[in-house]
């Protein structure tokens, strides 16, 4: 189930995570993509680690030999607990577990994985809480990310997290801090994921195999991703690349689907969100962030452009359904061409 490592440049992050972090519950919060996951199961490990240890010596990172952290490295450690949302379990090749029932409506169609974490994976985790340890150590539950409980999630896992048993600890993680509710962050110990130097990503991202990338154009590549080393790898693997990236404009200007149109819904949502983001920006006479200066040129007016924002994020908020894709998109390019238009013609 696990498989995750650390990314190259977070050894020092654990390190540090793992001197600061000393109360039951903690939450590692950062930009979305950087890693929050791979940190709080290697946290995780660590906690669980059945290495002998001098009393009082500092914390380390797992040994990577004990049969503990063996049993950590294959999902099945039976002290650790992982939450994470159906789609995300998908996504990362994990095996749905015996206890996620609903496979199916009862119809015999598939129930498309969802990117909540539910009320019934929290109670399987205040269950977990109270039992006792099965190795000794202690019982680490980890949830990621923790703003994906839906509200009855977050509130059944209050008390929990406000009078743990004592051999329980926790680690949430999220993007911003802001994205959790108060009572939830209340509870834990904030800590948040150092930023990365942009000379490791791209080292980072240039070794991930496929296409030969440049400096220039891994530096493109994170900024598309709005900084996020995960995100900007994630484009990588749906074929983006620099010309896909310039082409975008031009594209919609001439009413014609790029190759990035065959992108899942939300990741089309997402790039139109960029692309109105940076050209309200030159509107105002700001910079652009997404793309690079020289593939867009200020135009359309900013009342066109905020309107268009708007009606892209009520899509947003609906983009995970699977409705009609290709009308979705033509529908979408129709009004991106009209919203990105100059002069008084439309
Ligand atoms: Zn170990």
């Amino acid at each position: 189930m696990s498989g995750l490592s650390l990314l190259p440049w977070q050894a020092p992050a654990l390190s540090e995570a793992l001197d600061r972090l000393r109360t039951s519950a903690a939450v590692i919060h950062g930009d979305a993509g950087g890693g929050q996951l791979e940190l709080a199961l290697a946290l995780a490990k660590a906690w669980l680690c059945e290495a002998p240890r001098a009393p009082g010596a500092p914390m380390a990172p797992g040994c990577d030999a004990c049969p503990s952290c063996h049993l950590v490295d294959q999902g099945y450690h039976p002290d650790l607990k992982v939450i994470v949302p159906e789609a995300l379990q998908a996504s990362l090749g994990w095996e749905h577990g015996p206890d996620d029932a609903g496979d199916d409506k009862g119809d015999g169609k598939k129930r498309k994985p969802s990117a909540e974490i539910k009320v019934d994976a929290i109670r399987q985790v205040v269950t977990f809480s109270q039992s006792t340890v099965s190795r000794g150590r202690a019982k680490v539950v980890v949830v990621h990310p923790a703003d994906r409980m839906n509200t009855i999630a977050a509130n059944t896992l209050l008390k929990t997290l406000e009078e743990p048993p004592g051999h329980v600890r926790f680690v949430l993680s999220c993007g911003s801090l802001d994205d959790l509710l108060p009572t939830v962050r209340s509870r834990c110990q904030a800590w948040r994921l150092p930023t990365p130097e942009a000379a490791q990503v791209r080292e980072w991202l240039q070794g991930q195999g496929g296409t030969r990338l440049s400096d220039a154009d891994a530096e493109m590549v994170l900024a598309a991703a709005g900084g996020s080393p995960q995100g900007a790898l994630e484009l990588l693997q749906m074929g983006w690349s620099p010309e896909l990236w310039r082409g975008v404009l031009p594209d919609i200007e001439r009413g014609r689907a790029g190759n990035w149109a065959s992108w899942p819904l939300p990741k089309v949502v997402d790039l139109l969100q960029k692309l109105c983001h940076d050209l309200a920006c030159l509107c105002a006479g700001g910079a652009a962030r997404f793309f690079p200066a020289d593939a867009l040129h200020a135009q359309g007016q900013l009342e066109r452009l905020t309107a268009w924002s708007i009606e892209l994020r009520k899509v947003q908020r609906h983009a995970d359904h699977p409705w009609n894709g290709p009308l979705k998109i033509e529908a979408l390019l129709f009004q991106a061409r009209r919203a990105v238009a100059s002069g008084k013609r439309v």
